[in-house]
């Protein structure tokens, strides 16, 4: 019985863990993946864009 308790525990901090490094990895890269950065100006443009509408 105590077994599977310890079980669970170690099973909930793994989960948050893994939810919580994927919540920072969203965060990082940008939840939106048809955001990128423009490799002139940086600044976040969408994916399919030709011409930057920073720099022109
Ligand atoms: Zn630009």
């Amino acid at each position: 019985m105590v077994e599977y308790m310890l079980l669970w525990i170690v099973c909930g901090i793994g989960a948050a863990a893994i939810a919580a490094r994927q919540k920072a990895e969203m965060i990082s890269t940008g939840s939106d993946e048809s955001i990128r950065k423009c490799p002139y100006c940086a600044e976040q443009i969408l994916k399919e864009a030709r011409v930057c509408k920073h720099c022109g």
